[in-house]
């Protein structure tokens, strides 16, 4: 998979700070899209460098946060889970950002948390109270709901 940038963010989950790296080749195709340039092959390979920027910002995240699946296949779901293993070897939770219109899935099952959802502009973004999109959170063997609590982050 190829990404576009990493960095460190407090917005994606909430009460943590997460290591965000954005994974571009995006098939989601969400009419409103705020990323565009993350539908084409853009960046970098990002097996080449995951170690090096896992290290650089270990001291500064609790949540490693894969923002996208790319081209979506196979191959990718593969990746995404050795980014997984990697975070809980060392500790770290792990957050897939998935854009897609879909259920939690069997290859996610391992996850901490997992956002599910295209994005529509009518319904807004997950700090909306009409969005579409949901983020869970694992406890235990269940998946719980818990956008909610970027609504109550609000001011
Ligand atoms: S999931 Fe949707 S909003 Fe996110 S980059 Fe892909 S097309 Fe854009």
């Amino acid at each position: 998979m190829y990404y576009a940038t990493a960095g460190i963010s407090e917005l994606e989950i909430p009460n943590n700070k997460s290591l965000v790296i954005y994974i571009s080749e995006c098939q989601n195709k969400c009419v409103d899209c705020h990323t565009p340039f993350l539908h084409n092959k853009y960046g970098e390979i990002l097996k080449d460098n995951f170690s090096d920027i896992f290290e650089l910002f270990y001291n500064y995240f609790d949540v490693l946060c894969i923002m996208g699946e790319g081209k979506g296949r196979y191959k990718e779901k593969q990746e995404i889970q050795y980014y997984c293993e990697y975070a809980h070897k060392h500790n770290k939770k792990f957050a897939l950002y998935s854009g897609r219109d879909c259920n939690i899935e069997d290859w996610m099952k391992d996850f901490d948390y997992i956002k599910i959802g295209s994005y529509k502009k009518e319904y807004g973004s997950l700090s909306s109270n009409t969005t579409n999109q949901i983020l869970y959170k694992k406890d235990k063997d269940e998946f719980v709901n818990i956008t909610r609590l970027f609504w109550n982050n609000k001011p």
